[in-house]
C-alpha cells in the first residue's frame, strides 16, 4: 500500500510539473528561435554573441529536461544497507574537483560511529551533489563548503554548509517550489528533486540560513525506518 500512495504521490507531482515543464522548455526555445531568425542579417561580431547565447538556452533546456526525468523515473528505488561515509568518499573526487575548479574548499568531516541506514545509493548521490553544488553556486572563490555526517540515537544525519549569500527568511519557503531559481541558468529542480529523495527515504530536509554568512541544509534519516523496512526485507526474503 505505502508504495502505491508514493507512486500516486509521483504520479501527481509529474503531473502538475508537466504542465509548467512545457512553459519551462518553451522559454529557452522561443529564445534560440528569434537569435537564429537574427543571426542571417548580423554582423560577425554579433554572431558570436547570438551564438553564445543560444547554445546556453540549449544547455538549460537540457538540464531542465534531465532533472525532470529524474522526477519522473519509476523509482520503486531498491535499497540497501550503506554507510553514508562510504558513500561521501566515492563522491568525494567529483566535489572535490569542482570546488578546486571554483578556487573553493572542501572540509568532509565523517562521523565514524555512524550507522548504516537502508538507501538507494544512486539517489543520495544525486541528493549530496544537489546540496553541494547549491552549495558552492552561492559561493564565491574564498568559499569553504562542509559536508558533515553524525551519528545521533534516532537518525543518522547529514549536514551541507556553505559560507555563501544565504537565503533571506521570506524565501525559505520557495526553495521547494518547481522552478524556483534565483540564476540564469538554474532550473529550479534541484532541491524538488532533493525533497522527493528524501522523501522516498522517510526523511526529513532542513534549512538555516543567515544572509551574508551562509546556508546549512540538514538531511536526516531516521533508524527506526531502516530498522522496520530491513526487517520487512528479512521477512520477504523468507
Ligand atoms: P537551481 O540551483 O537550479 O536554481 P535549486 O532547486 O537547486 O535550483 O535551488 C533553488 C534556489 O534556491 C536557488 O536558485 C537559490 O536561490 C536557492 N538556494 C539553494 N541552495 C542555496 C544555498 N546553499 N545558498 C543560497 N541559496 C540557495
Ligand atoms: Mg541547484
Amino acid at each position: 500500500l505505502k508504495d502505491e500512495v508514493d507512486r500516486m504521490e509521483r504520479l501527481s507531482l509529474v503531473g502538475q510539473m508537466a504542465a509548467s515543464i512545457t512553459h519551462e522548455i518553451r522559454n529557452p526555445l522561443a529564445v534560440i528561435r528569434g537569435f537564429i531568425q537574427l543571426l542571417n542579417e548580423r554582423s560577425p561580431a554579433e554572431q558570436k554573441t547570438y551564438f553564445h547565447i543560444v547554445l546556453e538556452e540549449l544547455d538549460r533546456t537540457n538540464l531542465i529536461i534531465n532533472d525532470f526525468l529524474s522526477l519522473a523515473q519509476n523509482r520503486t528505488a531498491e535499497k540497501e544497507l550503506f554507510n553514508l561515509n562510504d558513500l561521501l568518499s566515492d563522491l568525494l573526487p567529483l566535489i572535490w574537483a569542482d570546488a578546486n575548479m571554483r578556487g573553493q574548499i572542501i572540509d568532509l568531516h565523517t562521523d565514524a560511529s555512524l550507522e548504516p541506514i537502508l538507501m538507494n545509493s544512486k539517489e543520495i548521490k544525486q541528493l549530496v551533489l544537489n546540496l553541494s553544488r547549491n552549495g558552492m553556486e552561492a559561493m564565491n572563490d574564498k568559499g569553504a563548503l562542509k559536508i558533515e555526517t553524525t551519528n545521533l540515537p534516532d537518525s543518522v544525519q547529514l549536514r551541507v554548509s556553505d559560507t555563501g549569500v544565504g537565503i533571506p527568511a521570506e524565501k525559505l519557503k520557495l526553495l521547494f517550489e518547481p522552478f524556483y531559481t534565483t540564476k540564469t541558468n538554474g532550473t529550479g529542480l534541484g532541491l524538488v528533486l532533493c525533497m522527493s529523495i528524501v522523501e522516498r527515504h522517510d526523511g526529513k530536509i532542513q534549512v538555516e540560513s543567515t544572509v551574508g554568512q551562509g546556508t546549512t541544509f540538514i538531511v536526516s534519516f531516521s533508524k527506526q525506518s531502516a530498522s522496520r523496512d530491513s526487517r520487512q526485507a528479512a521477512e520477504q526474503a523468507g
